[in-house]
């Protein structure tokens, strides 16, 4: 049976296995050497390569295998942080959003990666919760919209994160078939640590991505620790509560030794309050966290406001109790609507604050 599939979303194993399920004898080093050439240098002219693969391999690829790339149809430059961000078309026409970030390391970027176009979480503070799921981004889709954002970079892509459009352990087979080529070495490159996947707290797939080992690094976006409040937020919490989503994470940082992160999305007046330190101080009792704290930004038609510094400073010192590291981070591109939540389906970015590296990506919020 002779089925077409796309090298984006492909590891050299995935393209041997393919090629050979279909006929073609191949071994291990071509593809090793095709994939290198395909995703590693963007490169489709494989007569160009200089130690090509036999003939008849190549025609193989030509009728085996396709490497679209999702079209770009806009990119927006903010003057003033100099993430780029990149409004793609997929071939049925769904619009999607990738953000390229740059790191503090001279030349060096990250990309934060939308895992579907819209999304089905509808968490009350985001616009592309609003849009509603329109349908997952196959493993090609997300690497292609990498390939094209990494291949236009001033420099190297060394991260990428899971933060832009689309809840990633919605989809979850995709993300972490994209997340596997992306950190391949004949892929692109990145490091397994440098690759972020960030979730609303899908527990069986926490469960699941513990369960299968893998290196890549998880935040957990709580945003409140109160079970009410949170799903009035964030519809996932009216499924799973607080506390299970503590027992997950519990169990992830046995498994791994490490701390457990979690993103906290800043609201004026809404979850900054002692009650809040104390529930997170009785769910998370015994659990080694770390907070990453985003400010919600300003001018946003939902009725959320950013926190002022007054508050925020109130509530970063009663969390000292807790003794977990606190991470303020900033979001990118707000200059040119690429920031969380200014519009439907603009993705967004944040800055480290302690080092002001740009580690992460926060969701369009
Ligand atoms: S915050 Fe993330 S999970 Fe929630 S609706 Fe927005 S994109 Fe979906």
């Amino acid at each position: 049976m002779n089925t077409t599939v796309d090298l984006h979303g492909l590891t050299p194993p995935d393209l041997a296995a393919h090629l050979r399920q279909n006929g073609v004898t191949v071994t291990d080093a071509e593809t090793r050497r095709l994939m290198g050439w395909a995703i590693s240098q963007g490169r489709l002219d494989f007569d160009q390569m200089p130690k090509p693969v036999p003939r008849r391999v190549r025609d193989a690829l030509g009728t085996l295998t396709t490497a679209h790339r999702p079209r770009v149809l806009e990119r927006v430059t903010d003057p003033i942080d100099h993430s780029v961000r990149y409004l793609f078309e997929a071939h049925d026409g769904k619009i999607f959003e990738t953000v390229r970030i740059p790191l503090h390391k001279e030349n060096h970027f990250s990309v934060c990666l939308s895992s579907q176009a819209g999304c089905a979480m509808k968490c009350d503070f985001c616009a592309t919760g609003r849009l509603g799921l329109l349908r997952n981004l196959t493993a090609a889709e997300i690497v292609g919209a990498f390939c094209a954002v990494r291949d236009e970079a001033p420099g190297r892509v060394s991260g990428a994160v899971f933060m832009g459009q689309g809840e990633p352990f919605h989809n979850y087979d995709a993300v972490l078939q994209a997340a596997a080529v992306l950190s391949h070495p004949c892929g692109g490159r990145v490091a397994q640590k440098s690759i972020t996947i960030s979730t609303v707290g899908l527990i069986p797939r926490i469960e699941q991505f513990t369960k299968e080992g893998h290196k890549y690094r998880l935040i957990v976006s709580l945003t409140s620790a109160i079970d009410e409040k949170r799903a009035r937020m964030m519809p996932v919490a009216g499924r799973w509560k607080v506390a299970q989503l503590a027992q997950a994470l519990k169990a992830r940082t046995q498994a791994t030794g490490r701390r457990a992160t979690l993103a906290w999305v800043l609201m004026g007046g809404v979850n900054h309050g002692q009650d809040e330190v104390e529930a997170l101080k009785t769910t998370f009792a015994g659990i080694p966290l770390r907070l990453n704290l985003i400010d919600i930004n300003d001018s946003r038609p939902d009725g959320y406001r950013r926190a002022t510094d007054a508050e925020r400073n109130a509530f970063m010192d009663a969390l000292q109790i807790l003794g977990m590291p606190i991470v303020r981070r900033y979001s990118v591109g707000q200059s040119e609507d690429s920031a969380c939540g200014m519009l439907a389906g603009k993705a967004s970015a944040a800055l480290d604050d302690a080092s002001g590296r740009a580690l992460q990506a926060a969701p369009a919020l």
